[in-house]
């Protein structure tokens, strides 16, 4: 872990305490600020790994910073560490409930402070690991469908001009038979790779399994949107895997889009999509259809 890559936010009212910790974590980037309010306003700008927030502030104490950054959905996930000159079980007990995970007594005794924050600096890490891992599918890197569907209902909800796409790889069943798995694993990742390259940031693309993946597109028009789907199969039939004798392999999509009409979910939009790349099959394959 390069710590210099770890910003901890410190929050405490009393500048000596501030100068203390900022000495103390001079191996981290640190964040100071000196009031609640302050606190809330960096976290919401900056990207916060763990916070060290002091209980007893005037206007706003800590419980209450916390319980406001629990509340939303962007600051909810950062750790934080809670800062006291009080050791009562009631305070204590007060800080695990408004969503602290651990605090630290003043005066701050060095050693026992870094311990805690290297320890929950490295959870947030496995924790953010584990959620890659959960999310993506492992052979692609792209979102798995269970991500996939969990981003397209924000997506689908946000505009009128969302597009769903449908891509299946024709005749894949005999590219594995004649070249082997290997290959047919080769042309899933090169036809994966070449569609992310052509689709922007904002565009949520997934592996639904197999050799089918999906797309959720915001564009302007029906127009805009088939083009695009065109230039991806287009780009896709230029994809060449070898096999084990030197044979240059590639192979082709069908493609169904639809467009989201009033009422749409994900699997409705999806649906459409799919029917109309059904249609793409049933007309010879290697084609995009709209519905
Ligand atoms: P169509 O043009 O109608 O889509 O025919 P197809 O052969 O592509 O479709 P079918 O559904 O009959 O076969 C899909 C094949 O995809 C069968 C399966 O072995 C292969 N496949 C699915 N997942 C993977 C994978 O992860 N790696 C490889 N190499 N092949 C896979
Ligand atoms: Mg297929
Ligand atoms: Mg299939």
């Amino acid at each position: 872990m390069n710590t210099k890559d770890k910003t901890i936010l410190v929050v405490d009212d009393t500048e000596s305490n501030i100068d203390m910790l900022l000495a103390i974590l001079k191996d981290y980037d640190v964040i100071p600020s000196t009031s609640g309010k302050d606190a809330i306003g960096v976290v919401e700008n900056e990207n916060i790994d763990l916070i060290l927030l002091d209980i007893m502030m005037p206007e706003m104490d800590g419980y209450e910073v916390c319980t406001i950054l629990k509340s939303k959905k962007k600051t909810s996930q950062i750790p934080v560490i809670f800062i006291t000159a009080k050791s009562d079980e009631e305070s204590i007990e007060m800080a695990y409930k408004v969503g602290g995970i651990d605090y630290v007594t003043k005066p701050f005794k060095p050693r026992e402070l870094l311990a805690r924050v290297r320890t929950q600096l490295q959870l947030r890490e496995m924790m953010a690991d584990l959620d890659y891992l959960a999310s993506r599918d492992g052979m692609t890197g792209i979102y798995n469908r269970r991500k996939f569907f969990e981003l397209s209902i924000a997506q689908i909800e946000q505009s009128n001009q969302i597009y769903g796409v449908m891509i299946d790889i024709d005749n894949f069943k005999e590219i594995n038979d004649t070249y082997g798995h290997q290959v047919g694993d080769e042309i899933l990742i090169g036809i994966t790779n070449s569609i992310s390259s052509n689709l922007e940031e904002d565009d949520i693309f997934g592996r639904l399994g197999g050799e089918e993946f999906a797309i959720i597109a915001k564009r302007e028009s029906k127009d805009r949107a088939v083009e695009l789907m065109e230039h991806i199969k287009e780009e896709i039939s230029k994809v060449e895997v070898k096999s084990e004798d030197g044979v240059v392999v590639k192979a082709t999509v069908s493609i169904g889009v639809s467009e989201k009409i009033e009422g749409d979910n994900a699997d409705t939009l999806l649906k459409r999509a799919d029917s109309a790349l059904y249609t793409a099959k049933g007309e010879g394959k290697n084609r995009v259809r709209l519905r």
